[in-house]
């Protein structure tokens, strides 16, 4: 038997050499150093980020209180707005008290067949020569004469039309004889347009105006009141409509309204109110002379910035003939039509002032003023 022995040799590996010590020395040197380094860039950053988490709570804390100061601000701004508003609503409208709640203009109309029995001594006076030839002379709070336009009557009712965009009830009615003029200066013919289309076109321009601060809705009704009752001239059928008292208001549940957001649609309005009314009195064996035309525009306003609503409603009157049908001289429906306008035009002169704009009045009592318009036309 053979043995081999097989002697492997495997190598021993050598030591670090002093060089290698000090280079590896010296790297662990540089990283302690670049450590420390980093360290303290470490911290630097923290720290400005810290100061910038400072600034940022800071400036938030500043925002919510400027946030504070300008909500205050804004409210007192709203407060002082608020207040402006209401001094110069105020302001104008007893501007317009002072000049009277109730006031009365006298407005001749020339008529050819007949002789001129008016002078108009002042641009308040009226004096009238009676058929035997003694005169008398009636005051008023304005006299035109019978060359006025269209224009400078409806300019003396302008200011108070603006009362009513205010949220006021202002009311217009024209009294006189049949064929004095009423319905001449209420509606007047198309090229030469009357005080309803006139107002109803200032209503708007005022609403317009105030598009910035307020937001206006106006909606008209026309009425139709013969004898004692009230016909809804916006219906085919000119539908008899009921009144409601409810205080001191008066009520027309059921009565249609409709929206008028540009002259046009007025116009139209009022031409379909007519038609109404044409049929109406066929059905009734009526004239316009002897019922009232009543134009109702509600103005509905919204402060955009106090959300406060204000109501005004534009009354316009085309009134019955006020000529006084004696009770000898009308039989049958006239009889009925006579004590129905009669009675109708004789409230006019118990208007209370309290129904009309406050409590508080100067001015021309409109009792007496109603009288002497009365008295004035039966005079003459
Ligand atoms: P009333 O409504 O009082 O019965 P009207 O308004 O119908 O009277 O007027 C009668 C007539 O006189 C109409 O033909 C009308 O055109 C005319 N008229 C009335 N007032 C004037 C005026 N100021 N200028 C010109 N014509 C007028």
């Amino acid at each position: 038997m053979a043995l081999t022995l097989l002697q492997v040799a495997v190598p021993v590996p050598e030591g670090p050499t002093q060089q290698d010590l000090e280079q590896l020395n010296r790297k662990v040197k540089s990283l302690r150093k670049s450590q420390v380094h980093l360290k303290m860039d470490m911290l630097r950053n923290i720290g400005s980020v810290g100061a910038v988490i400072k600034e940022a709570i800071k400036a938030a804390a500043d925002l919510k209180k400027s946030d504070i100061g300008s909500q205050q601000e804004l409210e007192e701004i709203r407060a002082l707005y608020q207040k402006e508003a209401l001094q110069r609503r105020l302001l104008y409208n007893q501007l317009q008290e002072l000049r009277g709640n109730i006031r009365v203009f006298c407005r001749p109309r020339r008529d050819d067949r007949a002789k001129m029995c008016l002078k108009f001594p002042s641009d308040q006076d009226v004096m009238v020569t009676n058929q035997e030839g003694s005169k008398k002379t009636f005051n008023f709070d304005k006299v035109y004469t019978p060359e006025v336009t269209q224009e400078q009557i409806f300019t003396d009712t302008q200011p108070i039309i603006t009362s009513c965009v205010d949220g006021y009830n202002v009311c217009l009615l024209a009294y006189g004889q049949t064929g004095s003029g009423k319905t001449y200066t209420m509606m007047g013919p198309e090229d030469n347009p009357g005080i309803n289309i006139r107002a109803i076109t200032e209503l708007l321009k005022v609403c317009a105006e105030r598009v910035e601060t307020k937001t206006y809705n106006l909606k008209v009704s026309m009425v139709e009141i013969y004898n004692e009752t009230v016909q809804d001239l916006l219906t085919s059928d000119a539908r008899t409509l009921d009144l409601q008292m409810v205080g001191n208001v008066v009520r027309i549940p059921n009565i249609t309204e409709m929206d008028v957001a540009e002259v046009s649609d007025i116009r139209e309005i009022m031409k379909l109110g007519d038609s109404n009314r044409k049929v109406a009195s066929t059905k009734m064996n009526s004239t316009s002379s002897r019922s009232h035309l009543v134009l109702m525009i509600n103005v509905e306003g919204e402060d955009k910035v106090t959300g406060a609503i204000s109501k005004g409603v534009l009354t316009l009157c085309d009134l019955a003939g006020s000529e006084r049908i004696s009770k000898t001289e009308a039989t049958g429906q006239r009889l009925v039509e006579a004590a129905a306008i009669n009675k109708s035009l004789s409230a006019l002169g118990q208007v209370s002032i309290r129904s009309i704009l406050r409590p508080t009045y100067i001015g021309v009592s409109p009792r007496s003023a109603l009288k002497t318009l009365v008295e004035a036309i039966n005079a003459h």
